[in-house]
């Protein structure tokens, strides 16, 4: 497995500003987030035997420089269920893209594990001109797109400043559990929080970051989309 450093350099040295979803993936991997289980598949059959050794259902997504917001343009297909329906979500993801950008450069379609449904957060950080990289939290949909609904504090944050984060959207309420919802494992979102400022702290080169969405269960959190943005 490449290191976040071998990952960035080399997306450098290609010109490339935003790092592919597997790439991201490996580079949270190296700090402890997790992060859905996945394979780069380069053609049908791979993509069906992929999604055997992962189990069922399993989600397929276009991997490409150049799509950035991968279900904008049918670049995700979730909750397939047999080797029939990714080898049809496959082919389909691929003419999804090509009607789009047909100049479109095709790395490959990701074959990943399917998180089930849970609470969604998301991770991200931003780089101050003046202060660098800070980390953002919030709860997914339309707690951060339409209410705002986050907080920030500038990297590297402590296990306090992580916890303070979390307490501190006014959807907190929602991931202590609530009408018979379970309560999400908040200790996992911290952990997370840690890992993203280690991140962002030792990789000056990243502009942007941004898990979204990761899924909070009781136990434990998986991120299921990542993306990365170079200076
Ligand atoms: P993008 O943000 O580039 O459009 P995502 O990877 O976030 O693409 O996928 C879009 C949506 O599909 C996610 O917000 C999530 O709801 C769902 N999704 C994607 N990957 C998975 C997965 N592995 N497990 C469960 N749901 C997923
Ligand atoms: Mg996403």
């Amino acid at each position: 497995m490449k290191s976040a450093s071998e990952i960035i350099s080399q997306a450098v040295k290609d010109g490339r500003k935003s790092l592919l979803e597997p790439e991201a993936k490996i580079i949270c991997k190296e700090y402890g987030i997790p992060v859905t289980r996945f394979e780069l598949a380069k053609d049908e059959e791979e993509a069906a035997k992929f999604a055997t050794a992962i189990g069922y259902p399993v989600v397929l997504k276009i991997v490409s420089q150049d799509i950035l917001h991968k279900s904008d343009v049918g670049g995700v297909k979730v909750n397939l269920k047999d080797a029939k329906e990714v080898r049809s979500a496959y082919e389909e993801i691929l003419s999804n893209v090509k009607k789009h950008y047909a100049k479109a450069q095709i790395v490959g379609v990701l074959v990943q594990e399917m998180a089930p449904a849970s609470t969604e957060v998301i991770v991200g950080s931003t780089k101050d001109p003046q202060f660098g990289p800070a980390v953002m939290f919030g709860l997914g949909g339309v707690f951060v797109e339409v209410l705002k609904d986050v907080t920030f504090r500038i990297a590297p944050i402590t296990e306090e400043d992580a916890r303070e984060m979390v307490e501190g959207v006014k959807a907190y309420p929602l991931l202590k559990g609530y009408r018979g919802s379970p309560p999400a494992d908040i200790e996992a979102i911290v952990e997370i929080l840690l890992a993203t400022s280690r991140l962002v702290v030792e990789h000056q080169e990243i502009k942007e970051l941004d898990l979204n969405p990761i899924m909070v269960y009781e136990k434990g959190a998986k991120t299921v989309d990542a993306r990365i943005i170079l200076e």
